[in-house]
């Protein structure tokens, strides 16, 4: 025990000497465009919530009217306990936004990755991923023990170099966040499926910003592009845009049956609680009722980047709500953010590991339902933070 400790607390002081120490923050309210954080009210700045679900009465009276109808808990694994109704339900509803046949729900956005990546390659196979990948495509791949090979971010050129001795493997899959996490920016999809369609590889899009937000009826980055049906792995998550909690892949029948019977973290994990269900369906219903969400979204977000803009900022255009201001050095993104929170806007610093080595920064996400007044105290708080770090 005592060794333990003792070689962990080296390792901890050895983060917090390179500035890249972490916690998480004590939120004392509901999740929403505000909140009080270790007692102080905040404008919420990071959050992925972006169309204002999670704190949605008609989400949260779903996941009330669930529990009560299904029970507390799923009971097991859904090849032993079997699929409770509700959550065939949501799959089927999931599988008609991403214009697929089928749908499987996971516990999870990070479980869908390393259960599916896996299960669709092994030894002998060849995995390209995008040098910004989220943590779960690299995991996953990593797990699934194929040959990975990492492209430079969005370079279609890298990744062809790459594929040149496509023969020499079995199967080949290429994966690629749809939205980057920490960027913002749209992966180059259509560019990726006439790759694919050449080097006979399968794509698979992790569209976890995407679902919800982009496209004309919400369905993500696919739709955005016009690419329904040449994607033939969608995967996403039910805790962004959704509001909710859980992951899930979109395909063929074929690909949903295969996965039920090969994805480890599928097979061995029981299944997503009714609440969470119940509510993902109702967040469904919303995505589709109100597209005035996906409206007010984008501009909040071209409002955000106007105003930071017009006050200094180096900000890059986006037609998504994530907004990265690159500070550089881990310590001056902390600085920033410090600053920011005490002038009531919290905005989370990111620092390597989750970016690359100086590209720490803030990264700053905006939702359907902060109001103008929001946004300007938000503006306001930037322009006088700016002045301490220039
Ligand atoms: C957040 C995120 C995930 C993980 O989803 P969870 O449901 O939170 O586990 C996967 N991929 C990307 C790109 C993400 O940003």
């Amino acid at each position: 025990m005592d060794t333990l400790d003792h070689a962990l607390a080296a390792e901890l002081e050895e983060i917090r000497a390179r500035g890249l120490y972490r916690r998480a923050r004590r939120v004392e309210s509901m999740a929403g465009p505000r909140a009080v954080v270790e007692g102080r009210p905040v404008i919420v700045l990071g959050s992925n919530n972006y169309l204002g679900l999670a704190d949605h009465p008609a989400l949260v009276r779903a996941a009330a009217a669930a529990a009560a109808e299904w029970g507390a808990g799923a009971t097991g694994s859904r090849l032993t306990t079997g699929s409770q109704a509700l959550v065939e339900d949501l799959e089927n509803e999931l599988a008609l936004l991403k214009s697929a046949e089928a749908a499987l729900v996971f516990t999870s956005g990070y479980q869908a990755a390393v259960g599916v990546i896996p299960a669709l390659v092994g030894r002998g196979d060849l995995v390209l991923s995008d040098a910004l990948n989220h943590a779960c495509l690299i995991d996953g791949c990593r797990l699934s023990r194929a040959e990975v090979r990492v492209y430079r971010h969005a370079d279609l050129d890298h990744a062809r170099s790459l594929l040149t001795d496509r023969r020499r493997f079995r199967r080949c899959l290429i994966a690629t966040d749809g939205v980057f996490s920490m960027d913002g920016d749209l992966a180059p999809v259509r560019a990726l499926c006439d790759l694919c369609d050449e080097m006979d590889a399968w794509l698979m899009v992790d569209d976890a910003h995407g679902t919800g937000v982009l496209g004309r009826r919400g369905a993500g980055v696919v739709e955005r592009f016009g690419l329904q049906g040449r994607v033939p792995v969608q995967m996403g998550t039910l805790s962004k845009a959704l509001g909710c909690q859980g992951g899930f892949v979109a395909g063929s029948r074929v690909l949903v049956d295969y996965l039920l019977n090969r994805s480890r973290s599928f097979i061995f994990s029981t299944a997503p609680s009714p609440a969470v269900a119940g509510a993902a369906r109702a967040a469904l219903g919303l995505v589709a009722q109100e597209p005035e969400r996906r409206d007010r979204l984008a501009a909040n977000a071209a409002r955000l980047r106007r105003g930071l803009r017009e006050l200094g900022w180096e900000v890059a255009d986006g037609e998504t709500p994530i907004i990265p201001l690159v500070v550089g050095p881990a310590e001056a993104a902390v600085r920033l953010a410090r600053a920011l929170e005490e002038r009531g806007v919290w905005v989370p610093a990111i620092r390597p590991p989750t970016v690359p080595v100086g590209t720490a920064r803030l990264r700053i996400s905006v939702m359907a339902t902060h109001t103008d007044a929001d946004l300007e105290e938000a503006l306001a708080a930037f322009a006088s933070a700016r002045e301490l770090v220039v």
